[in-house]
């Protein structure tokens, strides 16, 4: 800091780059006559690029923000704007609001695009794992930017520590971000970490070409500390709109701030809507594409046409409108609820507790009973296993969950014949979308899913047969149903499938029919003893795929060491 007070010559060449210095000064004189104004610096670096010393005004600023943060020397409005900004950040950090998934690759989208655009981040994550050919989770957790931006790096160094810890513990190794100031402080402040921007990622293909309007990118000051974000960005927009195009200057690494930098809209409104100003007048009339949600609100709220990115994917509508607090939180709240809650795991659990509820209160109402379930079975002997058996040869092909038929097939007829019923329309469910797959509909399927996904199982095909057939059975690296069409285009015998899919599927059956039984006798009769075998046998059966997995994914791993889809 020193350094530069000694350095900087007044020049005032970064004067006339920032509406905050047009109105107090040069940095020197700032920080030397009205220090507590150091908080209406933006951090965008904007001045950065223009002083002929290449000195760093912006560091200055920041160095002096922490500084007088250090000695408590804050006026009440940045007093004001820091305790909202902790607060924000620590509710975000929190449950309900936070999640992790337990995945080696997370998209961490950023409050920003959680609050205003929930389901975007669904369709976004869907994209990723078919881009990347693996499974992407998603974090939801706030960076802590806000309270960064501000000058206050204890406290946020404190929770990138933490949520370091949270993403170690969830396994996580390589973290693809949605917004561009949980990049910068996630790909400078963690370790180990692999960090990579969206647009990165993700090819401009997947961008829907439009050829509309003109169009000016504004790129978020963040952008210009890496080289290829704005790159990408430009490229990206460029394949969009083949139109000409203008940006906020990328080739003379010019950033521009909205106003949102450094919490400015939180400690001088007045003083934010000059920098935006600035940008509404280079964009002129013309839409504005940007990469930052954020960003894109404050054009949206000064009633200009502004559209993110992201929001340029097929089927996407560009928002109008910014919703309020209470909404975004909503959006917030909803979405890491649905993250948490809406697991095949949660919902299978959600439907055996609802059918045992339901069962015992039918059950003591004397409207289903064992009796009541005996006799009907009775009175149709064929006529319920043929229906039981034509719901499961065709559910697998509309992609139902084949679970629930499973519990059912063990609740109605118990372990024997219930083992019997389910594995043969199991079996006929999984040959159903086979044949579809390989006589009917093979062009279609092609079209639907990634040459990559059904290629790979095809090189398994070639080099392994019906070990093949075991391996994914055994290891689910592609969801049941998919998988029934995947095999339909490779080159497997249709007998070495069916016998080996009858084979394979049979543990994870009996697992299923026993413990579908042992619900039906504590729901029927009340047979604690019962439940207690059926979860024995079915924790053994469960075990059988467990113990045969390392044979076949030794299998997989000798000739081909990706086994990932
Ligand atoms: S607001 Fe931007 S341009 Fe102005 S002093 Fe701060 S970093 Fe520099
Ligand atoms: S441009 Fe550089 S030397 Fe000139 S006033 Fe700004 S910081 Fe000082």
């Amino acid at each position: 800091m020193s350094d530069f007070s000694k350095d900087c010559t007044d020049c005032g060449a970064c004067v006339d780059a920032c509406p905050f210095l047009k109105e107090y000064g040069t940095p020197r004189q700032i920080v030397k006559e009205k220090p507590e104004k150091v908080f209406l610096c933006a951090s965008c670096r904007r001045c950065d690029t223009v002083c002929p010393l290449y000195l760093s005004p912006a560091a200055f600023f920041f160095e002096t923000k922490e500084k007088l943060i250090r000695e408590n020397q804050m006026s009440a409005s940045v007093e004001k704007a820091m305790n909202g900004a902790r607060a924000f950040a620590k509710a975000g950090h929190g449950f309900p609001f936070s999640f992790y998934a337990k995945t080696e690759t997370v998209f961490w989208p950023g409050c920003g695009l959680a609050a205003n655009r929930p389901g975007l981040i669904r369709k976004l994550k869907g994209l990723l794992r078919k881009h990347l050919h693996q499974k992407v989770g998603l974090v939801l957790d706030c960076c802590y930017d806000p309270v960064f931006g501000l000058g206050d790096t204890r406290t946020t160094f404190a929770a990138l520590k933490e949520i370091n810890k949270r993403l170690h513990d969830s396994g996580v190794k390589k973290i693809i971000t949605g917004c561009l100031n949980c990049h910068k402080l996630l790909s400078e402040h963690l370790q180990d970490m692999e960090v990579v921007f969206i647009l990165e990622v993700l090819p401009v293909e997947v961008f829907q070409k439009q050829n509309t309007e003109d169009i000016y990118l504004h790129h978020p000051c963040p952008s210009s500390r890496w080289g290829k974000i704005p790159a990408v960005a430009l490229s990206a927009v460029n394949h969009i709109h083949p139109a000409t195009i203008s940006d906020n200057g990328i080739k003379k690494s010019e950033p521009l701030c909205c106003g949102l930098g450094g919490g400015l809209n939180s400690i001088d409104p007045g003083m934010a809507d000059r920098f935006l100003d600035d940008i509404v007048q280079k964009a002129k009339d013309k839409t504005v594409i940007t990469y930052c949600t954020g960003c894109q609100n404050r054009f949206l709220q000064r009633g200009i046409k502004a559209v993110h990115l992201l929001e340029c994917l097929p089927e996407e509508e560009a928002r109008q409108t910014v919703p309020s607090p209470i909404r975004q939180w909503m959006n917030r709240l909803a979405l890491a609820s649905s993250a948490r809650f809406m697991t095949p795991k949660f919902m299978i659990m959600l439907a055996v507790a609802l059918l045992i509820v339901v069962g015992v209160c039918l059950n003591q109402q004397g409207i289903f009973s064992a009796d009541v379930l005996k006799n009907l079975l009775e009175r149709h002997p064929v006529a319920a296993p043929v229906i039981f058996l034509l719901i499961y040869a065709i559910a697998p092909a509309l992609f139902l969950p084949s679970i629930p038929i499973t519990l059912a097939a063990g609740f109605f007829w118990g372990p024997v014949w219930g083992v019997i019923f389910s594995i043969t329309g199991a079996t006929i469910g999984a040959c159903l979308p086979f044949f579809l797959s390989r006589h009917l509909l093979q062009d279609f399927i092609r079209s639907k899913i990634s040459a990559e996904r059904w290629q790979w199982l095809q090189d398994k095909v070639n080099q392994h047969g019906w070990k093949a057939v075991a391996f994914t059975r055994l290891i689910p690296v592609f969801p049941f149903n998919l998988l029934n069409y995947l095999f339909g285009l490779t080159p497997i015998a249709f007998f070495q499938y069916l016998w080996s899919t009858f084979v394979f599927m049979l543990p994870a059956c009996i697992a299923f029919v026993a413990f579908g039984s042992s619900l039906s006798e504590l729901i029927m009769r009340g047979n604690v003893q019962g439940v207690i075998i059926g979860i024995v046998i079915a924790a053994v059966a469960f075990l059988i795929p467990a113990l045969l997995r390392p044979f076949f994914r030794k299998i997989g791993e000798n000739k081909d060491t990706n086994i990932t889809p």
